[in-house]
């Protein structure tokens, strides 16, 4: 809860204190009261210079917006916060340099009907909201997301239509925008719209809903996803500090209706980019049964140089934790490939000889060992043949040759 500050009476205070708990608990008056001005935070925050040079020149820059609840985690004295960073433009935003994209990573080249993104044979991201309940400050998708073109009922059933006539799609990543953003009931029609194409087999959502505004996640919603399996919902948390009771229980109650939920987190040059916040944060989402799924270098998108790790530290950093914690709680670390390429695993080399009878391998503790390889290196299965002889072959889908080379 932020301190209410020395200052005039403020229309309007980020501070709970002033809001009456049905209001702060209600997402729509979350949404409805979200910050997207420097004057509104400067009453409840101390601006450092940098912020404010950022906010006097967010009309040039990618929107900003945050709902009261996630202002309310800010450290209204530490600028460090990573809250903050996360949510307040710098004026380092301002300096864009040549090799920043508006599109990092070549979507607007694999889009083939409005609101699909399709570059992996067999999954497709659908987009179907542009508007958020954050405007992440690392935000690749900025050119799509603000709210200036939403994506249209005949948008929607344009794309639904790419999803039903390509069967070798078995995965769609509802995606946007926060498409928790969307009431229960519109977004529910569109999962069921997905989930009755025969050949799509799983849903993904993407959302940061449950770090930003997790009175949104109610029963309601658990249930009318959960008719919808096997749907996952994948969300965004960067930091521990955000692993707060309320963002916590909005988790478990996604998973206890029988969501499972992952997390996507994007490394940030001063913001998690530390062993101790990324093992605080993994072990906080573990303990709230989250996966952690990927970890991503930053994208080369405009505005966010400042914020990117160098890919070294990156690794190095990743070495911190693979076999000193969990590996229930490590994330697949990954580059996005600029231009299309996909999603590339990036980390540590932990095989540094090959032999034609051994290789030698590194341990997580940096010990050198011998891995001697087996005589034999035949490695077809007999029974493959018996057994996928009769099946409809998993396959032999449309487009699976791309999918799928044999062995
Ligand atoms: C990330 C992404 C996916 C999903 O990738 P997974 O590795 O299956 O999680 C699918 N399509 C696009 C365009 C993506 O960027």
């Amino acid at each position: 809860m932020l301190p209410v500050l020395d200052q005039p009476a403020p229309a309007r205070s980020l501070a709970r204190a002033d809001v009456a708990d049905r209001d702060w608990s209600s997402w729509r008056w979350q949404l409805r009261n979200m910050i997207t001005s420097g004057d509104e935070l400067a009453r409840v925050l101390d601006l450092a210079p940098a912020e404010r040079d950022g906010l006097a020149a967010s009309a040039h820059l990618f929107r900003v917006g945050i709902t009261p609840y996630y202002a309310s985690l800010m450290d209204p004295a530490d600028p460090s916060c990573p809250v903050r960073m996360q949510a307040i433009p710098r004026a380092a935003e301002l300096d864009i340099r040549d090799e920043e994209l508006r599109d990092p990573l070549g979507e607007d080249h694999h889009h083939p009907a409005p609101c699909v993104i399709h570059k992996y044979p067999d999954r497709a991201l659908f987009l179907v909201v542009d508007r958020c309940a954050i405007y992440c400050r690392h935000c690749n998708r900025r050119r799509l997301v603000g709210g200036d073109a939403p994506p249209s009922a005949s948008d929607v059933d344009a794309g639904l239509a790419y999803l039903a006539r390509t069967p070798r799609i078995r995965d769609v990543l509802i995606s946007g925008g926060d498409p928790l953003l969307m009431t229960t009931e519109k977004l529910a029609g569109i999962v069921g719209r997905i989930r009755a194409i025969p050949h799509i087999e799983t849903i993904r959502i993407g959302t940061r809903i449950p770090v930003v505004c997790p009175m949104r996640i109610d029963d309601e919603l658990c249930r009318a996803l959960r008719a919808h399996a096997p749907l996952f919902i994948n969300t965004h948390f960067n930091h521990a500090k955000e692993l707060t009771p309320e963002a916590r229980a909005a988790c478990e109650r996604l998973i206890d209706h029988g969501i499972p939920v992952g997390n996507q987190t994007v490394l940030l040059r001063g913001i998690n980019s530390s062993t101790r916040s990324l093992r605080a944060l993994f072990r906080g989402l573990l303990r709230a049964r989250v996966r952690p799924y990927y970890l991503f270098q930053g994208d080369t998108v405009i505005g966010t140089d400042h914020l990117r790790t160098p890919v070294d530290a990156a690794i190095e950093l990743y070495g911190s934790l693979r076999g000193w914690m969990s590996g229930m709680c490590i994330p697949h670390l990954v580059i996005d490939a600029p231009g299309g390429g996909g999603k590339l695993p990036i980390g540590p080399d932990y095989i540094v000889e090959r032999h034609p009878d051994r290789v030698v391998v590194r341990t997580y503790r940096g010990e050198l060992v011998d891995y001697p390889e087996p005589r034999e290196r035949d490695c077809t299965v007999p029974y493959d043949r018996v057994y996928f002889a009769g099946q409809p072959a998993d396959d032999d889908r449309e487009g699976s040759a791309e999918a799928a080379p044999p062995l």
